[in-house]
């Protein structure tokens, strides 16, 4: 399928703008506006009840996360419930640790699902007595055409499909069939249960359909106790049925298999719910399918499914991503009916955004430069006042060591500067924040390189704080920390994983493995960070001053030394992009 590659949103509501005088009212997408429809007109009894139906073959990722927002948010906004269903159906690609991380990942975006943790596997028997029903009713029979026979009946979107030549046995021979499969007296494959409904229909989704097929394999949570298991179509509408769920949200590739479930439902006469499907989220740079995530960890490309250039939640999480920034873009972005690649830069803009009102600014050199003070006093040291937070006054100031021996960064230097570089060079004075005006009066040379190893530095006395008395001014400011007192670390820098907007979109015979961006990864060690993020937490996210967002890395414990991720540059490329967009 071609997808719109927009810089858009893909949304008719929202803009990142947040200097909106009033707030306008909210104006309710397509599916908020079923949903109150249906309130008001008193269907379901006037009750909202979705479901988030993860199955556990891996981990979530950001499109999941549109999804949760959606079916939770929705329950919340209409005082109904959301249920959280496993849909595990298949034991073989389906683990305990998978449900472990949904679970983890969900509580942490800020959803509850209370004690309404549902598994389809918990319906095992009602589905069987489902499937035997359909049995009885003439709806469903036992096939023995080989999985490759099946295929080849089933005929293509221009050629009706032939009928199974088991198709016409009688009910008896189907319910013996078919408890007999239950009881495991035949092999994987030899034998599938499959509904009687119309091999020539214009949706092959329709075309007698497998619903019970024979696998010998363990289930994570059934254990040995069954030897045939229902296919999802069967198994996801008559889950949604029994749970009472009111709105079935789903995406738009299961807009062709609604004739299938409301089959189902019409010939089981239970009870039915609505469904309703939205556009899949893409987003720019990444793959979003558990199966190409896969891929990544199982062939080393990332670290694992944390990694924190994965689009998971655990990944992003790991980043330092925050549940508001993740929920702020799935508001965004809304829900649309069309499929479309959302900008990676507008996810960007939404951690960037609520970084900035609560992340502490601090000090640290990536690429350090040594820097000498040559008049400040011999080991002196002062404390100046730094503020935590210009954008928020209530985080206070903290101290900040400062002495004769600093490190700046090295681009923050140049021997020659050109006419439009104005930060520090031979003779030239700037400030350092909070701090002092200085002057740099010569460079240190390693003797057989020539590289320069050192600044020679004066400062001014007077200008202490940052201010000069005489009025003087400096065209820059620089950050700076103070060799004997700052903390090594080691930062990691992160780009795109794949060096296209779009690495699904493939050519022939490529796939989207072609395009990884092999320098996603950059390792930047010997930084130093100040002092006070010396007992920095995990997960502690931070601005460091000029450079971008922060975060310190889970390894920081595992190997005993500070290790950063950034989280974003300060950058803001969707600033940019929205002046570009045409108004709406
Ligand atoms: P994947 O293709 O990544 O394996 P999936 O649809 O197979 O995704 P499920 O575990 O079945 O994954 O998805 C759980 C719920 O999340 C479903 O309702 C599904 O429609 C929704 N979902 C999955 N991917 C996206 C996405 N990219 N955008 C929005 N919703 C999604
Ligand atoms: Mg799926």
């Amino acid at each position: 399928m071609r997808k719109d590659v927009k810089k858009e949103t893909g949304s008719e509501k929202r803009e990142p703008d947040t200097k909106q005088k009033e707030p306008a009212a909210p104006q309710l997408d397509f599916i908020r506006m079923i949903v109150k429809a249906d309130t008001e007109s008193g269907k379901f009894g006037g009750r909202v009840h979705t479901r988030f139906p993860p199955e556990p073959n891996g981990y979530l990722h950001i499109g999941h996360a549109k999804s949760i927002c959606l079916n939770f948010g929705i329950a919340a906004e209409f005082d109904g419930m959301c249920n959280l269903r496993f849909d595990d159906t298949n034991p073989v690609k389906e683990e305990v640790e998978y449900v472990e991380s949904i679970k983890r990942d969900v509580r942490w975006l800020g959803f509850n699902w209370d004690d309404r943790e549902y598994y389809a596997s918990d319906y095992f028997e009602q589905l069987y007595q489902a499937a035997v029903d359909l049995i009885k009713k003439g709806k469903a029979y036992v096939c023995d055409l080989s999985p490759r026979e099946i295929k080849e009946y089933r005929g293509t979107l221009t050629e009706p499909g032939k009928d199974s030549p088991y198709r016409s046995r009688s009910v008896e021979e189907n319910l013996d069939l078919f408890e007999r499969m239950r009881k495991g007296e035949f092999p994987d494959g030899s034998r599938t249960l499959r509904a009687k409904i119309d091999m020539k229909s214009g949706n092959i989704n329709m075309r007698d359909p497998v619903i019970y097929r024979i696998l010998h394999a363990p289930h994570h949570r059934t254990g040995d106790a069954w030897c045939i298991y229902p296919l999802y179509d069967f198994a996801h509408c008559l889950s949604d049925s029994i749970e009472g769920i009111t709105h079935s949200i789903c995406t738009l590739e299961f807009e062709d298999h609604r004739p299938l479930y409301d089959w189902f439902l019409d010939q089981l006469g239970v009870y039915h719910p609505r469904q309703i499907e939205f556009a899949r989220l893409n987003v720019s740079y990444t793959v979003l399918s558990k199966r190409k995530l896969i891929r990544l960890v199982e062939e080393g490309i990332v670290s694992g499914w944390d990694d924190p250039r994965m689009p998971t939640i655990s990944g992003l999480r790991r980043r330092g991503y925050t549940p508001e920034a993740i929920r702020n873009f799935c508001d965004r972005i809304g829900v649309a009916k069309r499929d479309s690649v959302v900008d990676v830069s507008l996810l960007e803009y939404c951690v960037r955004e609520d970084l900035n009102r609560r992340a502490p600014r601090v000090m640290a050199v990536l690429n350090p430069m040594r820097v000498v003070i040559d008049n400040y006093p011999p080991d002196a040291v002062e404390e100046l006042e730094a503020i935590n937070n210009p954008e928020d006054p209530g985080m206070g100031t903290r101290k900040v060591p400062f002495s004769g021996v600093l490190y700046i960064e090295r681009e923050d230097f140049l021997e020659n500067p050109p006419q439009q570089f104005y930060r520090l060079a031979p003779g030239r004075e700037v400030r350092l924040r909070y701090a002092y005006f200085i002057t740099c009066t010569g460079v240190v040379r390693d003797p057989d390189t020539g590289d320069i190893v050192e600044l020679r530095c004066t400062y001014d006395p007077a200008t202490r704080g940052g201010d000069a008395p005489d009025g003087r001014k400096v065209k820059s400011t620089l950050h700076w920390v103070s060799a004997a007192h700052a903390c090594e670390a080691e930062v990691r820098l992160y780009d795109h994983l794949f060096t296209k907007a779009d690495p699904d979109e493939t050519a022939e015979g490529e796939d989207f493995m072609a395009y990884i961006n092999p320098d996603s990864l950059r390792i930047l060690h010997g930084c130093f960070v100040e002092k006070s993020l010396a007992e920095a937490p995990v997960g502690a996210f931070y601005q460091f001053e000029r450079q971008g967002y922060f975060c310190v890395d889970p390894d920081t414990t595992r190997r005993g030394k500070l290790v950063f991720n950034r989280i974003v540059t300060l950058r803001d490329t969707w600033a940019k992009i929205q002046k570009t967009l045409a108004p709406r």
